[in-house]
């Protein structure tokens, strides 16, 4: 933290300079205007602010900056894992070899009852209900990441309104 005095402009908006630019001319961010800064003595009888200095404002940015980085980076870091696991579906799962195997075990019993589960209506392939409840899981957390997605856009938008402080015209 460093000492700030606010100089005021032309155009009304209050310039946050330090006193190391006592002296010198700062452009203002409003209207682009070239301002004097008083000296030093004429400077401190300017209204004093106490903000970041420009080094830690920086910093300050960068910390956001960083946050959102890694707020969308864990985003998409769910998305992926979420997209690998999801869930097969129990009919996608069985395969031609599996069909026939399971066919040649058929008794006539066995054969007679599939016959009359069929009859009776297309009964769901075993763990089709625990498959929908993985569908919809992992629909919930592809909800999950789309927002953690849009939070880390909006710190990213957050650190780019930080105003970084005046430069220094050399
Ligand atoms: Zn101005």
């Amino acid at each position: 933290m460093s000492l700030t005095y606010l100089l005021p402009c032309p155009c009304g908006q209050k310039i946050p300079v330090e006193t190391t630019l006592a002296g010198e001319s700062v452009v203002c961010r409003q209207c682009g205007q070239t301002v004097e800064v008083p000296t030093l003595l004429r400077l401190k009888q300017l209204e004093m602010v106490s903000i970041e200095d420009s080094k830690s404002a920086w910093g300050t940015r960068q910390k956001v900056f960083l946050v959102g980085l890694v707020i969308i980076a864990a985003g998409i870091g769910v998305t992926v894992w979420c997209l690998l696991t999801w869930p097969l579906s129990p009919a996608d799962q069985i395969t031609h070899d599996h069909l026939v195997q399971y066919i040649d075990n058929f008794t006539l019993l066995g054969t007679y009852r599939e016959w009359e589960t069929l009859r009776r209506g297309v009964t769901p392939f075993p763990g089709e209900e625990k498959y929908h409840a993985a569908v919809t899981h992992h629909q919930f957390w592809l909800v999950v990441c789309g927002l953690i997605l849009v939070a880390g856009v909006v710190v990213l938008i957050v650190g780019f309104s930080i105003p970084s402080q005046p430069r220094r015209i050399e």
